[in-house]
């Protein structure tokens, strides 16, 4: 994981937009997000941010799965 050199273009499909991140693919499909067959994705600025935004969600939701919710109660609450 990290920051990707300049001129690498994001993986997603149909992107040609400029990578900020490089990250497993195993990851990056598992957030819904559509990419190559590579090792690595690399994810432009909006494409992180998306994928960043689904990883979230998921690890709430596991969180909610195995009941160790408690924890967070309090964030959540607001
Ligand atoms: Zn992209």
């Amino acid at each position: 994981m990290g920051r990707v050199a300049k001129g690498i273009k994001c993986t997603v499909t149909g992107c040609e937009k400029e990578a900020v991140r490089s990250l497993p693919t195993e990851k990056v499909t598992a957030a819904g997000l559509k990419v190559g067959e590579s090792r690595r994705a690399y994810l432009c600025k909006e494409h992180y941010k998306e994928f960043k935004k689904e990883t979230k969600k998921d690890r709430m939701l596991e969180k909610w799965r195995h009941g160790t919710a408690r924890a967070s109660t309090k964030q959540l609450e607001r």
